[in-house]
């Protein structure tokens, strides 16, 4: 037999990093001890407070049966309170806040509500790999906006052609930004409502680590800046402040009319998230924000040893004001595949290349900050014996 795949499947872009996963497996096989910097995933537990939440509710048989795929109105105010705490953004809870079974699943459906087949669609690059993936598989064509260490990793909206800007039905945007550090201001989010009224384009940003942030830096919501409301939609998630990626719990707040759409398309294909998982969340959301300060400070102190062992072989980083992600330049005559395989070869940890989030991340890498003080000391160590100094 041979199934003969949709066209849609067969666009997506395949595997990535297959020779150095084989490099990796050769590593280990070999017995060689692997510390690896390569996948943003928190690695301290859930807070108890919401366990216990999660635990209470899983034993009432009232949260057994399908919940709305929306979400419960509880879940949604919840996630409305806090919006209005943590940035003084009002929200209808009934009409603009949908829950999602994690951001991901939003940010790779709301393509469906709003591209048709060849409609354009604004990405960044490099990015999250989710907003080209879900748009290529509802058949439209990404406009990947380059984002340049010397605009501080923010798109250049002005130098993106009128008639792409004419075309385009969705821009994607993402600050505190994956995979580069970067953060965006107030001002930036203006230009993008203004560009989003002038070219009547959808804004979707993806807020997913406002709240990993250091040094006292606090980012904003783009829900926050006049007009945004009118022109877009949010996406957020406990699974980085709350240590709760295997939860799979988000939402989606902003435009009541795109918010309807979303839960409407889903209304069509799951059945929302267990009512328990729901009560957790809202456990999180809540209670106490200071379990937030001290993964921020354990992220923190991480973020310091990292850069100041790189900067200390030649490197000229500077500290990143949020998320747990150092975006850094390959060396002098390396690409960002060869100097992760140098890297890998030489001392056992795994970075990754760049190039996995675009075109635009060629002669960059990124390594990620969810491993303890003591493994990233211990990689420190090697890049300083093994690797030696580099050039720029
Ligand atoms: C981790 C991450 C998400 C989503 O996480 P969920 O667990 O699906 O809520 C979204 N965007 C970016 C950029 C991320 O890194």
């Amino acid at each position: 037999m041979r199934f003969e795949q949709a066209q849609r499947l067969k666009n997506l872009s395949p595997y990535l990093f297959a020779r150095v996963e084989r490099l990796i497996e050769e590593k280990k096989a070999a017995g060689v001890d692997i510390i690896s910097l390569g996948i943003g995933d928190p690695d301290q537990p859930t807070p108890d407070h919401i366990i216990e939440e999660l635990v209470k509710e899983a034993r009432n048989p009232a949260n057994h049966q399908y919940p709305s795929s929306v979400g419960m109105l509880c879940y949604r105010q919840a996630v409305a309170s806090w919006y209005a705490r943590r940035f003084g953004v009002q929200l209808n809870p009934e009409t603009e806040v949908v829950a999602l079974i994690g951001s991901k699943e939003g940010i790779a459906h709301i393509s469906w509500c709003y591209l048709n087949p060849g409609d354009t669609v604004l990405v960044p690059d490099p990015g999250y790999p989710v907003y080209a993936g879900g748009a290529i598989l509802a058949g439209a064509v990404p406009y990947y906006m380059p984002l340049k260490a010397e605009r501080g990793y923010l798109p250049d909206l002005a130098s993106i052609p009128t008639e792409v800007a004419r075309r385009a039905k969705m821009i994607f945007i993402n600050y505190p930004n994956n995979p580069t550090g970067a953060v965006a201001d107030e001002a930036f989010f203006a230009e993008v409502v203004a560009f989003a009224r002038e070219f009547n384009v959808l804004v979707c940003h993806d807020a997913a680590y406002t709240e990993i942030a250091f040094d006292g830096y606090r980012a904003p919501s783009f829900l926050q800046v006049p007009g945004a409301k009118e022109v877009g939609i949010e996406f957020g998630s406990v699974s980085k402040p709350f240590n709760m990626t295997g939860w799979r719990i988000g939402w989606a707040a902003g435009c009541p009319e795109v918010i309807e759409a979303l839960g409407r398309l889903k209304s069509n294909l799951d059945s929302g998230q267990f009512q328990a998982i729901q009560y957790a969340a809202m456990a999180g959301l809540n209670g106490s924000q200071e379990v937030i300060n001290r993964v921020n400070e354990l992220y923190r102190e991480r973020r310091d040893i990292l850069v100041e062992g790189l900067n200390s072989l030649g490197w000229k980083l500077e500290k990143p004001k949020a998320t747990f992600y150092i975006w850094a330049p390959v060396p002098t005559g390396y690409t960002s595949e060869s100097f992760a395989e140098l890297v890998l070869e030489r001392t056992g940890v795994v970075i990754t290349p760049g190039t996995g989030y675009g075109a635009n991340g060629e002669g960059y890498f990124r390594i990620s900050l969810t491993v303890d003080t003591a493994r990233l000391r211990e990689a420190v160590e090697r890049l300083k014996s093994n690797l030696g100094p580099v050039k720029f």
